[in-house]
């Protein structure tokens, strides 16, 4: 059975404005109202790197924060350190970024948390018994929320091809240890010419796997759990990330992480794609790129393949920009995604999402009409 998708294009008249509409796009999604009611409401959104332009703007927030009010429940926005080191990597820095790019209880009417405490270590296990992981670790503040709106900037993305809900969920909801674990099979790697001896990743390895050799840090990985503790404290960046090899196992990891992060939220989760922006890469990047092609719209759904599904689908129908990344495939029809990134193939994802029963590709387009 067809999933349904409700979409909002962005014509708007003097009847009514693109918030407005908005907020009836989340009246229309048979999302649980009575579930909300009194309870703790993540709205899970990327705040954006300093620098970068595209995330989905707070003047889009707003709206659905006071939706979740008006349903009466607490909503909060939240989202969980990154594992590389940059301006969102403690819960410090990622707070004080949020704010310079417009986050903030005036601007969306909702306070901020990020969801893994300061240095990244608040996180549940989550039983899911998968291929790849029999558990999986969750910033602690959304396994503890009561409901779930997920909020995604659709765009190009340079590991997984796109990167919308499914992306927004897997990686963005994963802890540190969560995210090494879906980019790497083994412990990380020091770099031993960048290597000080300073100390700093000994004094803050959990595990006690580091020892120094030669005035040279050394992990061992029998003993390393990945939390990736040390990748963020190394003040040389000599601890690196030993990459996964496959980009399909990477896909299918992150797929499995979003299942997780849904557990126990059935009929309490409902997600968001902003087509707006449609910049070639991720926004942990400290700029944007120019769109691959004309903004489209917002999705809305329960169901987090057919809002991906339909989201690939509505970018792979437009024409796409001359002058953006795009090598190839430039006309309506043709794959804009394989158009930057030709050796990704980005419908793993979606496949594997169908396949460990997270949803469903096949989806009926529901368009919101003009009032
Ligand atoms: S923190 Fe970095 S520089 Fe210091 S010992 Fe560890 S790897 Fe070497
Ligand atoms: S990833 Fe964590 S457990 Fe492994 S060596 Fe680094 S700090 Fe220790």
């Amino acid at each position: 059975m067809p999933h349904p998708v409700y979409f909002l294009d962005l014509k708007t008249t003097f009847r009514e404005n693109r918030l407005q509409r908005i907020g009836r796009l989340l009246d229309r999604v048979p999302f649980s109202k009575p579930l909300v009611k009194k309870n703790l409401v993540a709205i899970k959104i990327h705040f954006g790197e300093k620098g970068n332009t595209a995330f989905v703007k707070p003047i889009y927030v707003r709206p659905i924060a006071d939706k979740i009010r008006e349903w009466g429940g607490k909503p909060f926005l939240t989202d969980a350190n990154t594992l590389y080191l940059g301006t969102r990597s403690d819960s410090v820095s990622h707070l004080q970024t949020a704010l310079e790019n417009g986050f903030s209880f005036t601007t969306v009417g909702a306070p901020l948390v990020i969801a893994d405490g300061i240095r990244g270590k608040s996180a549940f296990r989550i039983p899911i018994h998968q291929k790849h992981f029999d558990q999986v670790s969750i910033a602690a503040d959304i396994v503890d929320a009561d409901a779930l709106v997920s909020v995604a900037h659709f765009k190009g993305h340079e590991l997984s091809g796109f990167g919308g809900t499914l992306k927004n969920l897997g990686m963005g909801c994963a802890s540190r240890e969560g995210k090494l674990s879906q980019h790497s099979q083994t412990a990380p790697k020091v770099t031993r010419k960048k290597c000080l001896g300073c100390g700093e990743c000994l004094a803050h390895c959990p595990q006690e796997a580091i020892a120094l050799q030669e005035k040279k840090a050394l992990i061992n990985p029998e003993r390393c759990v990945g939390c990736g503790a040390c990748i963020l404290i190394c003040p040389q960046e000599a601890i690196r990330i030993r990459w996964n090899p496959s980009i399909t196992v990477f896909q299918q990891k992150m797929t499995e992480y979003a299942l997780g992060v849904l557990k126990g939220k059935e009929g309490r989760a409902v997600f968001l794609n902003f087509l707006i922006d449609i910049s070639p890469a991720c926004d942990c990047y400290d700029h944007s790129d120019r769109p691959l092609v004309r903004d489209i719209g917002i999705l809305a759904s329960t169901d987090p393949v057919a809002i991906d599904q339909a989201s690939v689908d509505l970018v792979n129908n437009e024409p796409g920009h001359k002058d953006s990344a795009l090598t190839k495939n430039y006309k309506s029809g043709e794959d804009k995604f394989r158009g930057v990134y030709p050796k990704i193939d980005w419908e793993v994802q979606l496949q594997y999402g169908e396949e460990i029963g997270l949803g469903t590709r096949k989806y009926e387009l529901v368009i919101l009409g003009e009032k």
